[in-house]
């Protein structure tokens, strides 16, 4: 049965939750009840069998996939801009279950907003970086011979596959939209397998995407509960991906066929994270302020259940009491209880029997620590008919000798919980903080740019970000446990191994490299960007003249000659203000190792412009940028310069709106030459082509 209503909000009926497989959502019979970690209530309860894995891996790498790779970069971009927008405008069921989960307001917002984000971060970056197609040109190209007839150079293409991404309970939206909106830009159907404690979000927001209507068919699907026999199941082009427990992440990386068929394994898992206070902070400092401040934020937001939270807080041994000593006033005005009460600005564990984890792992992180904020003595939760297993304070744990202590370095308790440690001298905090074998994040408080560079060199082995906080840049500072779209977010060693986001790094994972090799026509025809030495096409039509549907890759201008005179050098002088040596002082030019005085390389770039650009208005609207520019050979008085201008590489941009003609990028080639033939300049242009304008007879 297909169902594209909007889902409802929360009320006291227990929601039976459904996979979404092959495009209908699916109700078997219900199994386990879940609990709202909020309120002594059932609230949903999982799909008491297991999904068909077979046939949703089946679907997704058939009917997902084909529908993905009838569009484009671009055209998926759209999409999911689009998505964006109607999650946003949809986004009251999504707080509204997310309450449940023992969030605040805050907490749902990182989650919930902070998803959405990320879905518009990935279309505006695909929308800039990426070309129309299903094919991405990794360059430079590089010539392999020496007629310049065999050439080598790196593509992309979307896996010929299905991306199975297993997910952890603390962050339902965000961590299903973060996979998501990457895997989706590289046009691979997903199947997520969100964790069963919170299972009933991740449902939620699945529904809301099947009621957008906007994805392809097969492009998302949802299974819940047991993941059965799903890695059983997997194939060569797959990928898998998890975030969660360390324990789990080596179950699922050594299953027998994952081994087998060497499917690539994405792994995010426990992460012992530090924050180091810099030598150089002293109590009062603004950065000493800010590290107390991020400390208790780390400690409460989401309840602690952040991976990349600040699990233990490095000091120096002189200053470590009176940091504790604040940090344990911040603490003290936390309240935890019903997040829906205005005093209430903590939430809950996301389940019992994460609070009975929390609980056994803080009694194992006391056979080397003591307790220095006790949360048996926080004042007592708020509201009524609390679901009081998920209500637990912050514990700061205070560790004297952490170089004996290894658990504090080993084992996490994901909650409210840090531990804070004395160092002797910062070599010896760098040393506490690598214990951890391998974090998400270490965050560094410091003015002093030498500790920061110091610091960087031996932490950046361990850790997948470092955030250096100081007062100049804590205005607009993100904080240390916020993962941004744009950075990498993964660790090494105990942290998983794995990366996500970063730009797009994160498509990158869902697309196959291949190295290519061939003649400039072929390469040319195989990237659809043209390669120097490819046939070029020559019309009586100067390029410029040309709407961006009618310009072929390899359309091209030889220009006419100029020489260059001295006259041009000592007007582009006057006009630039440039009176650099090596064009006016014939003696010190004399000297250099050109021999001779030489024309200003942006005055051969702006004669280039003049000799190529075609001056009436026509469908290029602007050149908004260079790439690559290379200064080859110098120029000199009395040399004869040309250019060839060639469109190298187009990117359309679908209109936003209907009846809009739009434009397009186009990247041309230019290659400026000397009279010898010799290449003096190299680089590309990039413009702004407009489209044809729509046939009124289509806008009807
Ligand atoms: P978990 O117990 O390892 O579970 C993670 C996911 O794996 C859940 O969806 C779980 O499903 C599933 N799973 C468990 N056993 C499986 C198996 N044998 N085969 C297939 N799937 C299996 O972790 P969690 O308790 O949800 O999350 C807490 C942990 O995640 C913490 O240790 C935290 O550090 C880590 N975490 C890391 C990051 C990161 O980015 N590095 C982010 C968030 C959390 P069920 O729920 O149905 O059991």
């Amino acid at each position: 049965m297909t169902s594209t209503l909007i889902p409802a909000l929360p009320d006291r009926q227990v929601r039976p939750l459904a996979h979404w497989i092959g495009g209908d959502w699916l109700h078997p019979e219900p199994g386990v009840e879940l609990d709202s970690a909020i309120l002594r209530q059932q609230i949903a309860q999982l799909p008491g069998k297991p999904a068909p894995c077979h046939e949703a891996l089946a679907f997704g790498r058939s009917i997902g996939r084909d529908e993905l790779l009838k569009g484009d970069f671009q055209s998926r971009a759209l999409r999911l801009r689009a998505l964006a927008k109607f999650l946003l405008e949809h986004k009251a069921v999504l707080y509204a279950w997310s309450f449940h989960t023992g969030a605040t307001k805050k907490d749902s917002w990182i989650d919930i907003e902070g998803g959405i984000a990320t879905l518009s971060a990935y279309a505006a970056l695909a929308q800039s970086e990426l070309v129309s197609g299903n094919l991405l040109h990794e360059g430079p190209s590089l010539s392999l011979g020496k007629q310049g007839q065999w050439m080598g150079s790196h593509i992309l293409v979307p896996r010929e596959g299905i991306a199975v991404h297993i997910n952890a309970f603390n962050f339902p939206v965000w961590g299903v939209l973060e996979k998501f909106a990457p895997c989706f830009i590289a046009g691979m159907p997903c199947l997520f397998k969100p964790a069963s404690a919170t299972a009933y979000l991740s449902e939620v927001l699945v529904r809301l995407i099947d009621a957008s209507g906007l994805l392809p068919k097969g492009s998302l699907q949802l299974m819940l509960g047991s993941s059965g026999d799903l890695l059983e199941h997997m194939l060569e082009g797959d990928v898998l991906t998890f975030t969660g427990s360390a324990h789990t992440a080596r179950t699922l990386r050594t299953h027998p066929n994952i081994v087998h068929r060497s499917i690539p394994v994405n792994t995010e898992a426990d992460s012992l994270n530090a924050a180091l206070l810099g030598p150089d902070i002293q109590p009062g400092d603004p950065e000493w302020d800010l590290m107390v401040k991020e400390i208790a934020q780390e400690m409460t937001v989401k309840a602690g259940q952040k991976c990349t939270a600040i699990r233990r807080i490095l000091v120096p041994h002189d200053r470590i009491d009176v940091m504790a000593e604040a940090i344990a006033e911040k603490l003290s005005r936390c309240q935890i209880g019903d997040t829906r009460l205005e005093a209430v600005n903590m939430g809950a564990l996301a389940s019992a029997a994460q609070g009975r984890d929390v609980q056994a792992t803080v009694k194992q992180l006391l056979t080397a620590t003591e307790l220095f904020v006790d949360p048996e003595k926080a004042a007592r939760p708020l509201g009524e008919n609390l679901h009081s297993e998920c209500m637990v304070a912050p514990s700061l744990l205070y560790c004297a000798r952490p170089d004996h202590a290894e658990v504090v370095h080993s084992i996490e308790a994901f909650g409210p919980v840090s531990t804070i440690m004395p160092y002797r001298d910062f070599e010896h905090g760098l040393t506490l903080a690598t214990r951890a074998k391998g974090s998400l994040v270490a965050s560094l408080f410091t003015h002093d740019t030498g500790i920061a560079q110091d610091a960087v060199l031996k932490l950046a082995a361990w850790h997948g970000r470092l955030a250096v906080i100081d007062r100049d840049a804590a205005s607009e500072s993100t904080g240390h446990g916020s993962p941004l779209p744009a950075l990498k977010h993964g660790g090494p060693g105990r942290a998983g191994g794995g990366e996500e986001l970063g730009g797009i790094r994160a498509v990158k994972h869902y697309l196959q490299r291949a190295a290519v090799q061939g003649s400039p026509r072929m390469l040319s025809a195989i990237t659809t960007e043209y390669q120097r030495g490819a046939p070029v096409i020559e019309s009586e039509l100067h390029p410029f003249k040309r709407h961006f549907e009618d310009l072929a890759i390899g359309h091209s201008l030889l220009t006419h000659r100029r020489t260059v005179t001295e006259a041009d050098l000592v007007l582009f002088g006057g006009l630039s203000g440039d009176y650099f040596y090596m064009h006016f002082d014939d003696e010190a030019a004399k000297a250099s190792v050109f021999g001779k005085r030489i024309a200003h390389g942006y005055f051969v770039l702006s004669a280039a412009a003049g000799l190529f650009v075609h001056p009436s208005p026509g469908p290029v609207l602007a050149n908004y940028g260079i790439d690559s520019l290379r200064f080859v050979k110098p120029v000199g008085i009395g040399d004869t310069i040309r250019a060839r201008l060639t469109c190298k590489r187009k990117i359309d941009k679908p209109s936003r709106k209907a009846g809009e003609a739009g434009q397009g990028v186009v990247a041309w080639d230019v290659a400026v030459t000397n009279q010898a033939g010799d290449l003096v300049a190299s680089y590309d242009i990039l413009t702004l082509v407009q489209k044809r304008a729509p046939d009124p007879a289509e806008l009807r």
